[in-house]
């Protein structure tokens, strides 16, 4: 393949730095690389462990499974999980968002379709709004749900009895869920970022799943510079495999995992674009810090909360950031990175 050609491919693609979104290709294609069986979910082994009793014992008692609440970064599995849970119990699955509930009537309507056992799963529950949240809690609570008909001296509240079902709801920040909510969760998981390991076994199943074949090295190289995430492990497996589908290539080696990456703009760290002009801003604009979120925010031009959820808590894992009190601060690593001289301000930490 010609080296244009090469980069016209890579252009047109779904931007690589969009963390949260998922392009229709991916929404198909998510079918069948997602796993459905807990015994297929790679990684997060006391979540799973502790699952399996959860389930078990739903199961034994012939009850549904508590309500369960899911937190942690995009892309790390909380919406697999959901499905898993439904699967696991012979369920089905509602699943709808925080935001597309916009009125407490438009939850009634998706409550009172529930089945005995099915699942409800909410993502960003944290964007429910107050009417509609607290109209969840009786819900939740005791399977009722109160509506009042009529206004003024005629007005009546009439008692609905659900079917006990299970909610699971999802959220990338559960500091911002209100505590009667969260308390209303039997089981609460936070996912944490998968190690390599992990990632390289992802990939590589992934890979099968694609009928593409990988060696072992290159599967690693692309675990390692997945920021943790297996969303972003396999949307980098399906942008490689696309390079070497034109290059007629028959199988992802090491070679052509590292061109395409270095292509697609991630560095050998596993840093992204976005990720990089973070931390430049950080380190050029604002000597490394402190500054609070809103000035770092309002340099890039992005939302606060899509560093907060999206960006953010990578560089903090990967330690090339740090939250303190007078606010965000670039660690040795992040210097070091950018080849600038490191000099401490042993106050700030
Ligand atoms: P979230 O809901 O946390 O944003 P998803 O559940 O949508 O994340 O996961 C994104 C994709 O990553 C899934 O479609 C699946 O392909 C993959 N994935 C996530 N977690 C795992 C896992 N533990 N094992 C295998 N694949 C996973």
């Amino acid at each position: 393949m010609k080296k244009e050609q090469r980069k016209i491919l890579l252009k047109t693609d779904k931007p690589i730095l969009d963390h949260t979104e998922e392009s229709e290709e991916e929404i198909v294609l998510n079918i069948s690389l997602r796993p459905t069986r807990l015994s297929e979910f790679v990684g997060q082994p006391d979540i799973v462990e502790n699952l399996k009793i959860c389930l078990a014992a739903a199961k034994q008692r012939k009850e549904p499974l508590e309500h369960v609440l899911l937190s942690g970064p995009p892309g790390l599995g909380k919406t697999s999980l959901a499905h898993i849970i439904a699967h696991e119990m012979g369920a089905k699955i509602t699943a709808t968002s925080g935001p597309a509930i916009e009125r407490a009537g438009d939850l009634i309507g998706i409550l009172t379709n529930l089945e005995k056992g099915d699942v409800l799963f909410i993502d960003e529950i944290h964007r429910l709004s107050k009417v509609v949240e607290e109209f969840l809690y009786p819900a939740m609570e005791s399977f009722q749900i109160d509506f009042v008909i009529d206004k003024g001296p005629y007005a009546k509240t009439i008692k609905f009895n659900l079917k006990p079902f299970t909610l699971v709801g999802a959220t990338t920040r559960v500091g911002l869920l209100a505590s009667p909510l969260r308390n209303r969760f039997g089981i609460f998981y936070h996912l944490d970022f998968y190690s390599v390991d992990e990632l390289t076994k992802i990939v590589k199943h992934s890979a099968k799943v694609l009928g593409i074949d990988i060696q072992e090295e290159a599967a690693q190289e692309i675990a390692q510079r997945a920021r943790g995430t297996p969303r972003i492990a396999n949307r980098l497996l399906r942008r490689i495999r696309d390079y070497a589908q034109v290059a007629r290539l028959n199988k992802i080696t090491l070679e052509v995992a590292v061109k395409s990456l270095d292509e697609l703009g991630i560095d050998k760290a596993g840093l992204d674009e976005i990720d990089r002009k973070v931390l430049k801003t950080l380190l050029e604009s604002f000597e490394g810090g402190p500054v609070g979120i809103e000035s770092l925010a309002a340099s890039l031009n992005e939302e606060v909360d899509t560093i907060v959820d999206t960006i953010e808590p990578y560089l903090l894992k990967a330690g090339y950031l740090r939250r303190t009190s007078r606010g965000r601060v670039a660690t040795r690593l992040a210097f070091e990175h950018f080849g600038i001289k490191y000099e401490k301000q042993a106050e700030l930490f």
